[in-house]
């Protein structure tokens, strides 16, 4: 484990390479970073888990002002979450909205043990969390699925998924009229820790 403030000098010094560096590539460098200063214009808004090992910037090879990305635990859906989407939306005019989950996701895995060990986290916050992913995901634990651990694991993200992006379409007045006049899709995807691979579910938006 690394020290509080053993990690503190880490970011220390990764944001002075990161101001320092001024020949970085293009899309991080100092040249982009006075170009998004005033205005931006993300492309797509990406709602994803907090895991260390998905960050959609790297993961889709973006840089500064290219991304608007929403981060929480097992990328679950709450009014916040659906708060910053329409902000994007509405004040950025992006158009493209991903909610990304991904293999070995903890906020998963939490919820399928409150549901076969009958008791979830003891903190009620953390148990916000996993009581969003568990009606999704709870008549899975129970189907032949249960016996194949992984699989079940990859069928309850990806229902997780799903759930987020039903809520995303339908739990927001903002959202659905762009949906409906604005051009605006939401699609659901997963990425493979292992592999790297982005698969999306809803292949074609118009
Ligand atoms: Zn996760």
């Amino acid at each position: 484990m690394i020290s509080a403030r053993k990690a503190l000098q880490q970011l220390r010094d990764g944001n002075r390479r990161f101001v320092a560096e001024r020949q970085r590539d293009g899309r991080t460098g100092a040249t982009r970073r006075e170009e998004v200063t005033e205005r931006q214009e993300p492309f797509a808004i990406i709602l994803g888990c907090s895991d260390s090992r998905v960050p959609a910037e790297i993961v889709f090879d973006q840089g500064l002002g290219d991304l608007f990305v929403i981060r929480v635990a097992g990328n679950i859906v709450a009014p916040s979450q659906i708060g910053s989407v329409e902000f994007a939306a509405e004040r950025f005019g992006t158009r493209l909205v991903v909610v990304m989950g991904h293999t070995q996701c903890g906020a998963i895995e939490a919820a399928i043990e409150a549901i076969t060990s009958t008791h979830g986290p003891a903190s009620r916050n953390q148990r916000s969390i996993v009581n969003r992913v568990r009606p999704t995901i709870e008549s899975l634990v129970t189907t032949e699925l249960a016996k194949d651990p992984v699989r079940l694991r990859r069928e309850a993200m990806r229902a997780n998924v799903r759930a987020s992006v039903n809520h995303l379409r339908h739990g927001s007045e903002v959202i659905e009229r762009l949906s409906d006049e604005g051009g605006l899709a939401v699609v659901g995807a997963e990425l493979d820790l292992m592999t790297g691979e982005v698969i999306f579910f809803d292949g074609v938006v118009d």
